[in-house]
């Protein structure tokens, strides 16, 4: 009975706070790890509760998707996240891809590819510009799976497998899903240099994608160490502390690249877009 009160009332405090808009997106950059320079942004959700401060996903995401508020909470991640980055474009920064994540339960909701493309038309982003992330665990009914994927890639979106290796996918889905990035789980990341396992398995996982033309991302890289390894063998791109923890966006544009100094007439557009 505790149980049951506690998680309606989590649930309660979640509507209220996705109305009075407390929640808040942090960025995280993507490094090309052969250039060094920024290519992606992922989209990372925190609560800033008015007592407890900021509160991670992993505390309230499992509660927004028992009680269906994932929905309203997810359509909101992916509008802020497609308004930023097309302002980012507009501000001159070098266009980037932004990375949402997908819920497991968002995967089941009957109108995805619309809300998808409801929101690339609103905010006018280019659909090359948006990545969704799909954790691995989430890919267990695979008709399913199958049928978002190709909605979603009929939008011109781009597809990547989060956390890759830690969930219960076998590399037959690699097959049968058109995937274009793989995430490898930061576990593996993880003292990768010194337990010759995961070393192994990193290794492996790098060619399997690249044979089957996709693109790799290591994520959690914490050390120059694991960038070296990485880069000795071909990891396409790098996310983590090394390079930059998730950010407010004001914080972040100090990484950005100036494609170029802005015009006047430029100058007065952003303007007008802010
Ligand atoms: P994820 O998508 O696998 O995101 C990577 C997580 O690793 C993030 O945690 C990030 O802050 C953390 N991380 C990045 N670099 C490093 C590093 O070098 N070392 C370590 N130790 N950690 C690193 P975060 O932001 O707490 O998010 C946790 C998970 O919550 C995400 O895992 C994702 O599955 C979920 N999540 C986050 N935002 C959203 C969202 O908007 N919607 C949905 N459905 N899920 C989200
Ligand atoms: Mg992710
Ligand atoms: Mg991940
Ligand atoms: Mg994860």
């Amino acid at each position: 009975m505790e149980l049951i009160y506690k998680t309606t009332q989590v649930e309660t405090e979640l509507k209220n706070a996705l109305e009075k808009e407390e929640f808040r997106l942090y960025y995280q950059p993507k490094v090309n790890l052969s250039t060094g320079k920024i290519e992606g942004m992922e989209a990372l959700i925190r609560w800033e509760h008015p007592e407890k401060g900021l509160i991670p996903p992993a505390e309230f995401i499992s509660f927004a998707e028992d009680s269906g508020l994932i929905f309203p909470m997810g359509e909101w991640v992916l509008r802020t996240a497609c308004l930023q980055n097309k302002n980012w474009m507009k501000a001159g920064f070098s266009p980037m891809v932004m990375s949402v994540n997908l819920s497991v339960r968002q995967l089941y909701q009957p109108n995805i590819i619309d809300m998808v493309c409801g929101i690339l038309e609103e905010t006018k982003l280019a659909p090359e510009y948006l990545e969704i992330e799909i954790t691995e665990s989430a890919m267990v009914d695979k008709k399913r799976v199958i049928e978002v994927i190709r909605g979603l890639r009929r939008l011109g979106v781009q597809i990547s497998i989060d956390d890759f290796g830690k969930g219960y996918s076998s590399l037959q889905y690699l097959n049968e899903f058109q995937i274009d990035n793989i995430k490898i789980d930061q576990t593996f990341i993880r003292n990768c240099t010194t337990n010759t396992n995961n070393s192994t398995i990193v290794k492996m996982f790098i060619e399997i994608a690249q044979r089957l033309n996709m693109k790799v991302i290591a994520e959690g890289i914490e050390t120059k160490e694991e960038l070296i390894f990485l880069q000795q063998n071909s990891c396409n791109y790098g996310q983590g502390y090394l390079f930059s923890r998730p950010l407010p966006p004001d914080e972040l544009i100090q990484f950005f690249d100036k494609i170029e100094q802005l015009t006047p007439q430029e100058g007065i557009s952003k303007n007008l877009y802010n």
